[in-house]
């Protein structure tokens, strides 16, 4: 059987999704390992974690591939006191890389917002303001049609993806064309609806996002930042298929929940 290397999930995921896609802030790619190992085993998850760190060690997890960067704020000290460099120190010993694919993810075709989309089984899906950049790239996620209400679209979350706390404002809006980007993005809340969305869902939407809602009459849902853990589960079956003889395991929660391993 033909050996497959990390190099090899690299140079695949950065081909689907490339670096350069990437917001100028983001640290997208290889966080910890070496692209000379050989692969046989891949955890996919939204974070990483101490237990998420456990749970790969357990199972023989040689390859974590993750939503979040590993190393998002450059490390000036290694003090093993810390759970940090601890749970980074554990991946060394343990001869387990990581590796990011983040906002170069976000607007990839498929990608986050692709599949939150797809989770929705939205109509007629685009980007929400094609051509309009933030910080030099197209990223502002995706909109699409649905017949269904706030209240259909908040069970999917809670049926599909297991959220149990979601905060909405209905503003009595009939809801035919919904916005939705994965995470933090309430800035796209004004350019959903300039673009004629009827309700925005994203994660992370504050007190004062939800004001300013509210007095311009939109319908808006947080579904919280851990709607992204379709990450984990979508990712599975894309390196599974190019890449057949592997293992490749997701992690279905998010650093808020308590991490189980289960097969995809
Ligand atoms: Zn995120």
């Amino acid at each position: 059987m033909k050996k497959i290397f990390l190099s090899d999930i690299i140079k695949f995921l950065t081909k689907k999704y490339p670096l350069e896609n990437a917001t100028t802030w983001d640290h997208p790619g290889l966080q910890i390992g070496n692209p000379d190992q050989e692969v046989k085993k891949i955890l996919t998850t939204l974070d990483v974690t101490p237990q998420l760190v456990q749970t790969a060690v357990a199972n023989n997890i040689d390859t974590i591939i993750s939503h979040h960067p590993l190393i998002f704020h450059p490390i000036k000290t290694i003090d093993l006191s810390h759970p940090r460099s601890q749970m980074n120190a554990e991946l060394i010993k343990h001869n387990i890389n990581v590796f990011s694919i983040h906002t170069n993810f976000d607007d990839g075709e498929p990608g986050m917002n692709d599949f939150l989309a797809e989770l929705l089984n939205l109509k007629n899906v685009t980007k929400i303001c094609p051509g309009k950049t933030i910080n030099g790239i197209n990223y502002f996620g995706r909109m699409g049609e649905t017949n269904k209400s706030i209240n259909e679209l908040i069970k999917i979350f809670k049926d599909k993806l297991k959220i149990k706390m979601i905060k909405f404002l209905d503003n009595g809006r009939q809801i035919k064309k919904v916005g939705i980007i994965g995470g933090a993005g309430a800035s796209g809340i004004k350019p959903a609806f300039e673009s004629g969305a009827d309700l925005f869902i994203t994660g992370d939407v504050k007190y004062h996002d939800f004001l300013e809602a509210q007095i311009s009459h939109y319908a808006v849902l947080d579904v919280g930042h851990v709607v992204e853990k379709i990450f984990a589960l979508k990712m599975v079956p894309i390196i599974q298929q190019e890449f057949p003889t592997l293992t490749v395991k997701s992690n279905k929660l998010s650093a808020m929940e308590i991490p189980n391993l289960e097969d995809k």
